[in-house]
C-alpha cells in the first residue's frame, strides 16, 4: 500500500464518460489499498475555448483576470470527477489550487509554485478519502489566483507527489508511453520500458512533446519516480527514473528536430577573441545556440558555423549584420532546410562504436551530414530537412530492427 498522485490530461477527461472511464481506473487502484491524490487539466479543449471567450468581451485582458478564469476549467474537471467517484460510493473530497495548500508565486500566467502546505490534503488521506486536487492552479500571497503557465497541471501533480513523498506520479495521456522514435512516423518504433530522467530531457526538448521538461526537472530534482501511460487501455506505460536497469539496447531513442536553422559566418580573422564577439552578439540578443562548428584556419580566416531555433534566425541574422564591421565577417550562409536528428542513451557512456552505428546508418541511407554534436548521453547530426525522416528511419533500423 502505498501513495500514489495521478495526473489526467484534458484529453482523457474531454466528456461525461472520459471522466466515468478515469473514475473506474481510480476505484480499482483505491480498492487496492493505495492512498490517491488525484490531479486532473481542464476538460479537453476547455483552456483554450476559455482564451477565445476572452478575446472576445477584451482583446486585452489583464493577467489576473485571465488566471481568474482560466483556473475555473481545473476547478470543473475535480468537481465532476468527485461527482463520479460518489456516485461509485467511494470517500472523496475535490480541493481547488488554494485549498489544497498550493502557495505559488505572483506571476500571472506563469507562476512558480512556491510551497505547499499539505496538512488539508493529508487530513483528508487520514480519513482513506481520496483527494482530487485542480491542476494548474495555485495562490499567491496576496490571495490570488494564479495558474502555472500551459500544461502546468504536470507541474502540480510532481510537486504534490514530491511533498508528499508518494512512491509513484503517474501521468495519464492518449499516448500509451515513452517510444524510441515517433511511432506515426517510424512503423518498428517500440514503448521502452524504462527511460532515466536526463534521457527523458534529451528526448522532450528535441520534440519529443510526451512530459514537460519542467516536471521532468523537478521529478529529477526530488526523487519523483514518473510513470507515462494511457488512460484508454488497461497497461503498464514507461516509467521515467534515476537508472534504469540495463536493457539489451544501446540507445533509447531516435528523434527529429525541424526547428532548427544554420548560420555561416564565413571569412572571418584567424585571431584569439573572434569566437566570443560573435557569440557576445548573439547572447546579448537572446539567441540560444545549439551545435557549433569551427573550421581550421586557412589564410589567416575561418568560418564558426552554429545552429539556432528558426524561429530565431531572423534576429540572430539581423544582430549579426548590425555587428558586421566590427566582426569583420565576408558573408554570412544561412540556411533554414535542415533538421536535427539525435540519438540519445545513458548506455552510450560506457559503449563503444555507437557513433559508428550511427554514421554507418546514415552512409547506407545515402544522408549528407553536416555537422556533428555530442554530450555524454547524445549525439546529434544536422542533416538536409527532406532526408530526416529517412535518417531516422535508417538510424531506427540500424540500432534497434537490425539486431536478430
Ligand atoms: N488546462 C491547462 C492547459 O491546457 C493546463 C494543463 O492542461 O495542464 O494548458
Ligand atoms: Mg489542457
Amino acid at each position: 500500500m502505498s501513495l500514489i498522485v495521478k495526473k489526467f490530461g484534458g484529453s482523457s477527461v474531454s466528456d461525461a464518460s472520459g471522466i466515468i472511464r478515469v473514475a473506474g481506473i481510480i476505484a480499482d487502484d483505491y480498492s487496492e489499498g493505495h492512498d490517491l491524490v488525484v490531479v486532473l487539466s481542464a476538460q479537453g479543449d476547455t483552456t483554450d475555448d476559455l482564451i477565445e471567450k476572452a478575446a472576445e468581451i477584451n482583446p486585452f485582458p489583464s493577467r489576473r483576470e485571465m488566471d481568474m478564469l482560466l483556473s475555473t476549467g481545473e476547478q470543473a474537471s475535480a468537481a465532476l470527477m468527485a461527482m463520479a467517484l460518489e456516485r461509485l460510493g467511494l470517500p472523496v473530497v475535490s480541493l481547488s489550487g488554494r485549498q489544497a495548500g498550493i502557495r505559488t508565486s505572483a506571476e500571472y500566467g506563469s507562476a512558480r509554485i512556491e510551497k505547499i502546505d499539505c496538512e488539508r490534503i493529508r487530513g483528508e488521506l487520514d480519513k482513506r478519502r481520496i483527494v482530487v486536487v485542480a491542476g494548474f492552479q495555485g495562490t499567491a500571497r496576496n490571495g490570488d489566483i494564479t495558474t502555472l503557465g500551459r500544461g502546468g497541471s504536470d507541474t502540480t501533480a510532481v510537486a504534490l507527489a514530491a511533498v508528499l513523498r508518494a512512491s509513484l506520479c503517474q501521468k495519464y495521456t492518449d499516448e500509451d508511453g515513452i517510444y524510441t522514435a515517433d511511432p506515426r512516423k517510424v512503423p518498428g518504433a517500440r514503448r521502452l520500458s524504462e527511460i532515466t530522467y536526463d534521457e527523458m530531457m534529451e528526448l522532450a526538448s528535441l520534440g519529443a512533446q510526451v512530459l514537460h521538461n519542467r516536471s521532468v526537472q523537478m521529478a529529477k530534482r526530488c526523487g519523483v519516480e514518473l510513470e507515462v501511460l494511457t488512460s484508454f487501455e488497461r497497461k503498464p506505460g514507461t516509467i521515467v527514473k534515476e537508472v534504469t536497469s540495463v536493457e539489451k539496447i544501446k540507445i533509447s531513442g531516435v528523434a527529429k528536430d525541424t526547428n532548427t536553422a544554420r548560420i555561416a559566418v564565413m571569412g572571418l580573422r584567424d585571431e584569439p577573441g573572434i569566437a566570443f564577439r560573435v557569440f557576445r552578439v548573439l547572447s546579448d540578443a537572446r539567441i540560444v545556440v545549439d551545435i557549433i562548428l569551427q573550421s581550421i584556419g586557412r589564410g589567416g580566416t575561418k568560418d564558426i558555423s552554429f545552429t539556432v531555433a528558426r524561429s530565431d534566425l531572423d534576429a540572430a541574422v539581423a544582430s549579426l549584420e548590425t555587428q558586421r564591421g566590427a566582426l569583420g565577417f565576408s558573408e554570412l550562409d544561412v540556411s533554414a532546410d535542415v533538421a536535427k536528428v539525435s540519438i540519445v542513451g545513458a548506455g552510450m557512456m560506457s559503449a563503444s562504436g555507437i557513433a559508428t552505428m550511427m554514421f554507418e546508418a546514415l552512409c547506407d541511407a545515402k544522408v549528407n551530414i553536416n555537422m556533428i554534436s555530442t554530450s555524454e548521453i547524445k549525439i546529434s547530426v544536422l542533416v538536409d530537412e527532406r532526408d530526416a525522416d529517412r535518417a531516422v528511419a535508417a538510424i531506427h533500423r540500424k540500432f534497434f530492427e537490425d539486431e536478430g
